[in-house]
């Protein structure tokens, strides 16, 4: 299946399951983002956002409201699969199904020269987006492998489970987006 645009509409029916949940959100909270998150306003939270602030990937304030005035800088926040999934956790039908939106947002990027995957179902998604096996960047946070035109660099998601845990530290995190940085400006 082909995406006309690398966004989907806010409310995209494609994934039964996930229009089912995103409307059980809603009725239950409708106070929170219920859609398809768009390419810039990923709620992975605050870490993400003040790591691109103090790495130099953002400037403003984050303060979760689209009106907050932060801006990415040389970046752009996206998803694999763009809907909630219940317990986080996509199906492979799910992936499949909102991949065409991942490769034509790839595609809209001509200058892009670093993918930072946040979490395995990123780094997954990303080598199937670009025709690769699993094999050509393996697991592990700040693992590093040159894919075509892209170096990908893994990291470990910023989920509250990796970060209450100490999985993922802000300092671990921070290494990976300075190493973004420093492949861009090599
Ligand atoms: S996950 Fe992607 S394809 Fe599925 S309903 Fe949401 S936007 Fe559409």
């Amino acid at each position: 299946m082909k995406a006309l645009t690398p966004e989907p509409p806010a409310k995209c029916p494609l994934c039964p399951r996930l229009v089912e949940y995103r409307a059980e959100n809603e009725a239950a909270h409708p106070d929170w983002f219920n859609g398809a998150a768009p390419s810039f306003g990923d709620p992975a939270g605050w870490l993400l956002y003040d790591t691109l602030l103090t790495t130099g990937f953002a400037r403003g304030e984050y303060d979760a409201r689209p009106d907050d005035g932060l801006q990415l800088v040389d970046c752009m926040i996206t998803n694999a699969v763009r809907c909630a999934p219940p317990g986080n956790k996509p199906l492979p039908i799910e992936e499949k199904t909102c991949r065409p939106f991942l490769i034509d947002r790839l595609a809209a990027l001509p200058r892009l020269q670093v993918i930072v995957t946040l979490g395995d179902v990123s780094r997954r998604n990303v080598l199937k987006t670009l025709g690769l096996p699993a094999s050509a960047a393996p697991a592990g946070h700040g693992v590093e492998a040159d894919l075509g035109p892209y170096r990908l660099i893994n990291s470990y998601h910023c989920s509250r489970l990796n970060t209450n845990t100490g999985r993922l530290t802000p300092a671990m995190f921070e290494d990976i987006f300075r190493r973004a940085r420093a492949v861009l400006t090599d």
